[in-house]
C-alpha cells in the first residue's frame, strides 16, 4: 500500500495508526532520510541541504533507499508513507513490484485544504528519531516538549517553518501531484472493478481515520481482525 498527500496532509499520523492497528510494517521516506543526516552519511549531508530548500532527492536514490526495501518484503503486507513522490520514482516501483508479481493492493490519496496546513505544520512537533509527531492543538503531547514514549525532547524539523514550507508545496505540485493522476489511472489488479487509488478528504486525522481504516479493510480482508 502506499499514502500519499501533500505535505502536513497527516501521512505519519495516520501510517502510525495502520502500523498499530494493522500490524503492517511502515517505511516512512523522510524518517529514513532523517536517519542519514543525523549519522552524518554521504546521502545525509545530501538530505540536509534539499530537505532545507523544500526540493526532493534523486529518484535513483530514493529507489535504491525506500522501493528496494518494499521490493524486498516479497509477499509480506507493508505501507509507504512519502514514496514515491514522482512519475519517475512511480514507475520504477510499480515496473519492479509488476515483475515480482506483487502489485500494490492500495494507494490511498489524502486530501486535506491547503488553507489549514500550514497552521497545523507550524504546531508539529517531532521526535526525530522515532518519527513520532505531535500538535499542540489536537495531538499534544502528555508532558510539554518531551516524547511520550522515551521522554526525550521534541523538535522543531528544519523544514516545517513558512519559507521551506511554501517550497516543499510548490514541489508537490510540479512532482507529485502529475504522479497522483497517472496513478489515478491504474485499477487494482486483485478487483479491476475498482481503482488503484482512493481519495479519502477530511480536515484533521480523526475525521480520515475510520475512511482510511474501512478502505484498508475492504481492500485486505486477510488484516480484518
Ligand atoms: P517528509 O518527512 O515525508 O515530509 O519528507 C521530508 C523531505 O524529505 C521532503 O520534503 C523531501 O525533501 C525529502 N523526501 C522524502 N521523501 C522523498 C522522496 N520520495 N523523493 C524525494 N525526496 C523525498
Amino acid at each position: 500500500m502506499l499514502i500519499l498527500g501533500c505535505p502536513g496532509s497527516g501521512k505519519g499520523t495516520l501510517s502510525a495508526r495502520v502500523e498499530k492497528h494493522f500490524g503492517i510494517p511502515i517505511i516512512n521516506a523522510g524518517d529514513v532520510l532523517r536517519w542519514h543526516i543525523a549519522h552524518e552519511t554521504d546521502i545525509g549531508r545530501q538530505a540536509r541541504d534539499v530537505i532545507h530548500n523544500g526540493q526532493l532527492m534523486p529518484d535513483s536514490i530514493m529507489m535504491q533507499l525506500i522501493g528496494e526495501k518494499a521490493i524486498s518484503m516479497g509477499d509480506h503486507d507493508w505501507l509507504l508513507d512519502g514514496f514515491p513522490r514522482t512519475a519517475g520514482q512511480a514507475d520504477m516501483l510499480l515496473q519492479a513490484l509488476h515483475e515480482q508479481h506483487t502489485p500494490l493492493t492500495l494507494v490511498v490519496n489524502l486530501r486535506v485544504p491547503e488553507s489549514i496546513i500550514l497552521q497545523r505544520i507550524l504546531e508539529r512537533w517531532t521526535h526525530i528519531p522515532s518519527g513520532r509527531v505531535y500538535n499542540l492543538s489536537y495531538n499534544p503531547p502528555q508532558r510539554p516538549g518531551l516524547d511520550d514514549v522515551t521522554g526525550e525532547p521534541l523538535e522543531k524539523r528544519d523544514d516545517d517553518n513558512p519559507d521551506t514550507f511554501k517550497l516543499r508545496i510548490d514541489s508537490f505540485h510540479a512532482k507529485t501531484e502529475p504522479m497522483i493522476e497517472r496513478l489515478r489511472s491504474e485499477r487494482c489488479v486483485y478487483d479491476p472493478s475498482r481503482p488503484l487509488l482512493v481519495d479519502l478528504a477530511g480536515e484533521t486525522s480523526n475525521a480520515i481515520w475510520p475512511k482510511l481504516r474501512a478502505a484498508i479493510e475492504e481492500r485486505c480482508p486477510h488484516l480484518v481482525k
